[in-house]
């Protein structure tokens, strides 16, 4: 199919300019700015004025198929990440079976292959059933997943850490860590901070992030291995990391959204409020804020984290980790940080798109050429927001109820309609 997309604001290097966008058999065929002619096989969108965005590359959701499609599948997550604009999506690997082995990522690749609408990237495990105690079969797996991870649980034994990462690093593969240092949870579930201790929960301290963080970077700085950290939340970590990277070593890093525009003091009981790691201090989201600004922080992954609404429905104490957030970050983002003029529009799809499609090697960049990947947002449309209109199974965010700038007219992947708004 064949369509054109005139007077639109399109992302063209790194800078936005008013021009005719065409799509030929899934390809851009052309961005210009001279007067469009049209011919009768074209499909005309009437978008004029809207923001043409390279799609959205998010390293860090979970699409929780297979084992707990009660709570998404990967139809379900695919819609929605359509629905916020991206494209493709790097899948975590708490899932059942886990993919550590051949046998066991064929199974999540044929749901992929059947039933996603945008690009699908697995992880695969470090460890075995993410037991953090035997390798996955890594020569099996290495070829067809994007990266590997143990995500929801940190590596635990320093040596096993050392041998996983010399061991990748023979692949040319990257470890994204969920890190976390169990000695120091004392059964924390939200921050240690005044929140927790005015309201008589349970902390999670700063140092059981941070630390393991350290101990990574150290050994990154001997194995060699190229080496990214999940949703970075404390202040600590930032710093960690921003010293490393001017030491030379091989370390990227994620945030999410929440912890960009929340601190602990706007928490409530309720377990929309509550993911690992938590929320933290105004001190830290203002440490975060700066990572990005300087260049600390390369990137914002949501944790896209569905549940079923039973399981969200123990209040702070007794629901389980994670929220959803593929349909509400870019919103959420250009509203609390574009438009405030913390960071510029042009940042923001670095942080969504340029910086993870480098780092990853996954999604491809607006240009003629290339497959017809992007999404349109329309900035003027202000809403609330609605979890009941998610296409997403799960509906837990701290962020329902909030207004919000920019809505997502239209999502194409390959050239094919994703997701367009009616
Ligand atoms: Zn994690």
């Amino acid at each position: 199919m064949n369509y054109i997309l005139p007077n639109v604001n399109v992302f063209v290097q790194g800078k936005f300019v008013n021009s005719n966008i065409f799509i030929m058999d899934g390809l851009i065929s052309k961005i210009s700015t001279t007067k469009p002619s049209y011919s009768s096989d074209m499909i005309f969108f009437d978008m004029e004025g809207c923001f043409v965005f390279p799609g959205f590359i998010d390293v860090h959701v979970h699409l929780r198929e297979p084992g707990f499609f009660y709570k998404e599948t990967i139809e379900a997550g695919t819609k929605a990440a359509a629905h916020g604009g991206y494209t493709a999506v790097c899948t975590m690997p708490n899932l059942s079976p886990t993919p550590d082995s051949r046998e066991n990522l064929a199974l999540q690749l044929e749901i992929i292959k059947k039933n996603a609408c945008i690009h699908v990237h697995p992880y695969g495990t470090i460890s075995v059933g993410e037991n953090g105690e035997e390798f996955a079969a890594y020569d099996e797996i290495a070829e067809d997943v994007c990266g590997f991870s143990d995500d929801g649980k940190g590596v635990q034994n320093d040596d096993f850490m050392r041998s996983a990462m010399k061991k990748i690093s023979k692949y040319g593969k990257i470890i994204a860590a969920h890190c976390e240092d169990n000695t120091l949870l004392h059964g924390g579930y939200i921050h240690d901070g005044e929140y927790a201790a005015l309201h008589g929960h349970k902390g999670i301290c700063s140092a059981s992030e941070w630390k393991q963080i350290e101990r990574d970077l150290a050994l990154v700085k001997e194995t060699g291995c190229k080496y990214h950290v999940c949703h970075v939340s404390t202040k600590e970590s930032v710093a960690l990391i921003r010293k490393a990277k001017a030491d030379g070593i091989d370390v990227t890093c994620e945030t999410g959204p929440h912890y960009l525009v929340m601190n602990d003091h706007m928490l409530q009981e309720d377990g929309r409020f509550k993911m690992n790691p938590p929320i933290r201090s105004e001190a830290d989201r203002l440490a975060l804020i700066e990572g990005i600004k300087d260049g600390t922080i390369d990137m914002i992954a949501t944790d896209h984290a569905p549940h079923s609404a039973e399981e969200k429905s123990k209040g702070l104490a007794g629901s389980m980790m994670g929220v959803v957030g593929l349909e509400t970050a870019f919103p959420v983002l250009y509203t609390e940080l574009v438009q405030t003029k913390i960071i510029t529009l042009e940042k923001l799809i670095e942080l969504l798109h340029t910086n993870p499609r480098e780092r990853f090697g996954i999604g491809t960049p607006l240009e003629v050429g290339q497959p017809a990947d992007f999404t349109v947002f329309d900035l003027n449309k202000r809403y609330t927001i609605n979890p009941e209109e998610f296409l997403s199974m799960g509906r837990s965010t701290p962020f329902a109820g909030k207004e919000v700038a920019a809505c997502c007219e239209l999502t194409l992947c390959g050239g094919n309609i994703a997701y367009q708004r009616r």
